[in-house]
């Protein structure tokens, strides 16, 4: 249950919010996710609540909860993703090559997955609050495909990597191995999954190159308002077996978004503000 005294205390505030920018999703603060009823806003903002109920005992539910941050949790990590006269959100370069890859002292984050995964979907959601941020700089079809650097004040770095195709995971493994390999603020990285597809052939290359780095990922499933329930479980219990059975460095619980109805992208803007070392979780119970 979300807490009363929080939740009159941001409903109160809605009516303060400025007017709706173009870019801006409806949802994109929780101001307004807070004005939806209980069960919407439950979805949004922790969309595995929506499949839970339907699980059999056999399947172990708290490896799906792993983080499951306080409403309160959630608000003090869109401060981050808000930009201020003193923390600016922008898009801050490309790079082809490692020697052309900025040297920033913030912790970074980086997103990867296949072509059209939805990734600039994902990132370009999470960074709406910041809507002079333009996620598609260099997503020109046929152009040199590059490592896309944002920033977000001193507080971290989020890196777009060149998605892969199944024709292309060489080219891949090229740009971005000596990146996984040598980038030293790394601190997580993101693989997106669509989940009308799950996991493939080509994002198991991803997948080898983050154990044998021994990094630590984050499985991330996409476009959950295209899957029906029933599909999303089944993968959401496969994804969790791979993870056992074939992971080491891999979070245990697989995150599950939505950029077109805004599902999940408040928590994985807390979870990102969390790991780069921005956000202590209260124990203030959901
Ligand atoms: P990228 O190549 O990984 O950057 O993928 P894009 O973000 O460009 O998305 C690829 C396609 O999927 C586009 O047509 C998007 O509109 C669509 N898409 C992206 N995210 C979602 C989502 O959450 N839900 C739905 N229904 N479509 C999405």
């Amino acid at each position: 249950m979300l807490r009363m005294k929080t939740l009159h205390l941001l409903q109160a505030h809605v009516s303060c919010w400025s007017a709706v920018r173009q870019n801006f999703h409806q949802l994109a603060s929780i101001k307004h996710v807070c004005l939806l009823s209980e069960r919407r806003r439950q979805g949004l903002l922790y969309p595995f609540s929506a499949l839970e109920e339907h699980l059999t005992p056999q399947v172990d539910q708290t490896e799906f909860k792993i983080f499951h941050p306080s409403l309160n949790d959630l608000c003090r990590a869109e401060t981050l993703f808000t930009p201020s006269h003193k923390k600016h959100i922008d898009y801050t370069t490309s790079a082809v090559r490692m020697d052309h890859v900025p040297a920033l002292k913030q912790p970074e984050v980086c997103f990867m997955g296949r072509s059209n995964v939805g990734k600039s979907s994902l990132i370009q959601a999470l960074f709406s609050l910041a809507p002079d941020v333009d996620v598609r700089v260099s997503k020109t079809p046929g152009h040199t495909r590059k490592l896309n650097f944002f920033t977000v004040g001193k507080a971290f770095a989020l890196v777009d990597m060149p998605g892969y195709g199944h024709r292309a995971p060489q080219d891949f493994v090229e740009m971005v191995e000596p990146y996984l390999q040598e980038r030293q603020n790394l601190v997580r990285t993101f693989l997106l999954v669509d989940s009308g597809a799950g996991l493939q052939r080509s994002d198991l290359v991803a997948v080898e190159m983050l154990e044998e780095f021994n990094l630590p990922y984050v499985l991330v499933v996409t476009k959950i308002d295209r899957t029906r329930q029933g599909a999303l479980l089944s993968l959401m219990v496969q994804l969790q077996n791979f993870i056992k059975k074939q992971t080491s460095t891999c979070f245990p619980q697989p995150f599950l978004v939505s950029s077109v109805q805004f599902s999940g992208i408040h928590l994985l803007r807390c979870f990102i503000v969390h790991v780069t070392g921005n956000l202590q979780l209260t124990a203030e119970p959901t």
